[in-house]
């Protein structure tokens, strides 16, 4: 390979973020910028070519011990909002198919199950989510219902002690293989949406995995079919009484999509500064020609922008005065227009 280095992270940090970090952050920063390097990015194009999930970089990750998006207690790791942060710019900058991972397993599942759940439901799967032990998938989108996931039509009708789901999800990631999916229906009672937890292998239940995917090809997304799937009434959420519910973890994510985009940009910036740096072309790098310098510059002074930015909502969100919308605010087309 020509320059077989390209994807290796600079350390981007222009404004000098890394003084305002504490040391557990600086720490969980490292050890993820490492694993990126060293695990992901020699083995991730494969799995992306084969459009496979590389589960044996799950099992290396689960040993980072990075996973719990700042839950206290349940056996996840102490992480700041920062922190949390950090973990998902880096995981991103390797690669959006893991970052895509790891947003399903802790962002979604994990915080659906601590923010909506029982003690009994946080005290089972939790830790072992935390771990890897068990993953998660979560199940909102249908085949008919994407942005208007609010119309879902899936139908959770009560039978005894259990309830009984009937529907089609669409895109749910992770689904194929996770122990549990936290999965939203109507209750055909009062025609409220609620969540509820279904186990791997309960009858009825069967997920297939979407083929000719055109980008995250590394992780897998999947049809779901639920027909007459019996769950216990106890796996219900108990807090997972409307739509609400929903939006509120649905919300709680927007802050780390923020980080996750920055990976993707901070990655763009970082491979055309090596690769123009690299590249020689009228017996002189790419990057001595001024043209090519000036679109660094303005790459670099976008992702900049992006770091402080997404810097300042996780601090926000520490003190607890981070809102939804400041959190919409969101940077998603900056890494696209860097990529390009
Ligand atoms: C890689 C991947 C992973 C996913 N993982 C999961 C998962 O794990 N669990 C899960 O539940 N879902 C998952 N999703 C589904 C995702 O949440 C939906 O794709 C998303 O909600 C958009 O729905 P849609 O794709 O049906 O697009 P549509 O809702 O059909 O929208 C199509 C286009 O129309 C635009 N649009 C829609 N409404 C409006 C409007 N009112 N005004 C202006 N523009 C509008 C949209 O922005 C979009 O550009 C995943 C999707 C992808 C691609």
């Amino acid at each position: 390979m020509l320059y077989p280095d390209v994807g290796r992270s600079r350390g981007t940090d222009y404004f000098l973020l890394h003084d305002e970090l504490t040391v557990q952050e600086r720490d969980l920063w490292t050890r993820t910028r490492d694993f990126v390097d060293r695990e992901v990015l020699p083995s991730i194009g494969d799995y992306w070519d084969r459009a496979e999930f590389p589960f044996p970089l799950v099992e290396k990750l689960a040993a980072l011990g990075v996973v719990g998006e700042g839950i206290e207690g349940y056996g996840c790791p102490a992480m700041s909002p920062v922190a949390v942060g950090l973990v998902h710019m880096e995981l991103n900058r390797g690669d959006g198919s893991l970052g895509a991972f790891l947003a399903i397993q802790a962002g979604l599942v994990m915080k659906a199950i601590h923010l909506l759940g029982s003690e009994e439901q946080r005290v089972r799967w939790l830790p072992r989510l935390a771990r890897l032990e068990a993953i998660g998938a979560f199940g909102l989108t249908e085949p008919l219902h994407g942005s208007d996931s609010i119309a879902l039509e899936t139908t959770a009708q009560r039978d005894g002690d259990h309830v009984v789901l009937n529907g089609d999800k669409r895109w749910i990631g992770n689904a194929s293989f996770a122990d549990v999916t936290v999965l939203w229906a109507r209750d055909s009672a009062d025609g409220a949406v609620k969540g509820f937890l279904v186990e791997k292998g309960t009858p009825g239940f069967t997920a297939d995995v979407m083929t000719r995917k055109a980008s995250v090809r590394a992780v897998w997304q999947t049809d779901i079919s639920l027909r007459d799937v019996r769950v216990p009434a106890g796996n219900q959420l108990p807090d997972a009484t409307s739509f609400k519910a929903a939006g509120q973890v649905l919300a709680g994510s927007r802050t780390l999509v923020a980080w996750m985009a920055l990976g993707h940009a901070v990655a763009a910036y970082e491979c055309a500064l090596t690769y123009a740096t690299q590249r020689m072309q009228f017996d002189k790098p790419l990057a001595a020609f001024q043209l090519v310098q000036e679109k660094l510059v303005s790459m670099l002074a976008e992702v900049t922008a992006m770091q402080l930015y997404c810097f300042r909502l996780a601090k926000l969100d520490e003190d607890g005065r981070l809102t939804e919308t400041m959190a919409a605010l969101g940077n998603g087309t900056t890494p696209a227009r860097l990529a390009r």
